[in-house]
């Protein structure tokens, strides 16, 4: 499972299951293209991306056990923190404990630390099933009608 599919989760159900059907307009954002900046221009120097599994990591500090993630959104949100927690929780899975994250905003020049407690473990496995059984419906969830919508990849095809 990836950490965009956990972050779809919290934001939008319908956008969980188009992203995973290969439903692909994410290419055609202003706002992902400005992420993709934002977030390899604060790591220029330092940039290493990981791919672990379905997770992509944008920067691991092996010594000090750290996950960096960078979010060029301007609101701190409850998914960006389940979005590490859940990787978090991938690195457990291969052994390597101790781990913790750090959610950098750019805009916002602060940054969020993220760790991963027993009873999130526990909501963690909740969330994936309820992934899993989204992902496995048919037809997409409806729409959200939310004003964040106006800047989704999938405007048009929710509401044109
Ligand atoms: S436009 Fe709105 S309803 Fe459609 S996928 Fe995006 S967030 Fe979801």
């Amino acid at each position: 499972m990836t950490g965009t599919q956990i972050h779809y989760y919290f934001l939008c159900k319908r956008k969980l299951w188009l992203f995973t059907h290969k439903i692909d307009m994410e290419q055609n954002s202003d706002d992902v293209a400005m992420g993709k900046f934002i977030s390899e221009d604060s790591y220029k120097r330092e940039k290493k991306e990981i791919k672990i599994d379905d997770i992509v990591l944008d920067f691991y500090d092996e010594k000090a056990k750290i996950i960096h993630e960078v979010k060029k959104s301007d609101k701190m949100e409850e998914t960006h923190i389940w979005q590490v927690k859940h990787y978090i929780s991938v690195l457990e899975s291969k052994g390597i404990e101790g781990v913790t994250g750090e959610i950098d905003y750019p805009k916002l020049r602060q940054t969020v630390k993220v760790e991963l407690s027993d009873n999130d473990r526990l909501r963690l496995e909740e969330i994936k099933q309820e992934v899993r059984t989204i992902i496995d419906l048919p037809l997409p969830p409806g729409v959200i009608n939310k004003p964040f919508c106006k800047n989704c990849a999938y405007y048009d095809l929710c509401y044109i």
